[in-house]
């Protein structure tokens, strides 16, 4: 079975490119650019990943990223994500970034955009995986902020497939953000949101990111099974879950695998992803194989986790149907 998932053509679309910013790499741009880390080796800068809630996870995560300051720093952090994933055969991956995170701290929009977009183009054509960037808002942040974000980001509309919202969602609701969201939506942006596990008023959350802002798409929300008729408008709509299995085992103590595979059973287009690979220690295919050691999936259901990614991605239907007929290909071969 680990060979079947490791040739299987896959399709990632909860990944956070700063999430993928491997210790190595961490240590190579604070050497680049004059700056100390709190740690001496690598195995001491791992043994430092201990979380055990989501705002745990998040102060190493921010702290980690004053490394990234030049338009090369983020061009090496997505270009070594997409190296990893073509090595997993990853055919397809839609990359969160938060931008945020650098222009809070004094790194410009366009020097973050620019790295991330060039190591994008060269993967195509240098590795043969495509990928699109969502941009993300930070929650924690005012709305205000996130507004200007998405003005700023208006000149570089045609590198951005969508939005994103993550970081600490105690106190941050969807409804915060209701009006970047409309704008968003009239810029022609995609919709998408993170709905994290076990969150406090998480159906309350999922429903207001549902019904009143629309979105195309759910990160995470396998709390949605709370309720049956949120459940039943996400299969009306064939909206997606992006699920991470080994990231919920992080900040949650539970993989989900029991409400993964409800949603399965149900027929809800799930997907698995890595979420933050750097920090969980499984980039896709672990994550797929951790799933797989919890629920016993079949050769079917794996691949069919793969459809579902497919079909919910943001691409056109010819390109959609293209791979989709790749993981089929491959289950028949
Ligand atoms: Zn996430």
């Amino acid at each position: 079975m680990k060979d079947f998932v490791a040739g299987l053509p896959k399709c990632e679309l909860h990944l956070h490119i700063e999430g993928t910013l491997e210790p190595e790499l961490k240590f190579e741009l604070a050497a680049r650019n004059g700056l100390e880390l709190p740690y001496s080796s690598v195995a001491e800068m791992r043994a430092a990943y201990t979380f055990d809630s989501l705002p745990s996870f998040l102060t190493i995560y921010y702290e980690s990223m004053r490394v990234l300051r030049t338009e090369p720093d983020f061009y090496d952090l997505a270009m070594a994500y997409l190296r990893r994933a073509a090595e997993q055969n990853v055919r397809y991956a839609e990359i969160f970034f938060d931008p945020q995170a650098h222009t809070s701290r004094g790194v410009p929009f366009d020097v973050v955009i620019r790295g991330l977009r060039r190591a994008l183009m060269d993967a195509e054509t240098q590795l043969g995986v495509r990928a699109q960037l969502i941009m993300c808002f930070l929650r924690d942040f005012q709305a205000e902020y996130a507004m200007a974000t998405l003005l700023e980001s208006l000149p570089y509309k045609e590198w951005i497939v969508g939005v994103g919202l993550d970081s600490d969602e105690k106190g941050n609701p969807p409804a915060k953000f209701a009006a970047v969201y409309e704008r968003a939506r009239q810029e022609g942006y995609l919709l998408t949101m993170h709905c994290d596990v076990d969150q406090d008023d998480a159906i309350e959350h999922i429903r207001q990111a549902v019904e009143d802002i629309g979105v195309n798409r759910i990160d995470h929300g396998v709390n949605i099974l709370e309720d049956q008729r949120l459940v039943e408008t996400v299969l009306a709509r064939g909206m997606g879950l992006t699920c991470c299995p080994v990231s919920n085992g992080f900040v949650t103590g539970s993989l989900k695998a029991e409400g993964i595979r409800k949603l399965m059973d149900l027929g809800v287009r799930v997907t698995i992803s890595s979420d933050d690979p750097a920090y969980f220690a499984a980039y896709v295919q672990e994550n797929l194989l951790a799933l797989h050691d919890a629920l016993q999936l079949s050769r079917e259901e794996l691949a069919q986790l793969q459809r579902n990614a497919f079909e919910i991605a943001w691409l056109p239907r010819h390109v959609k149907d293209a791979y989709v007929a790749e993981v089929d290909a491959y289950v028949a071969g």
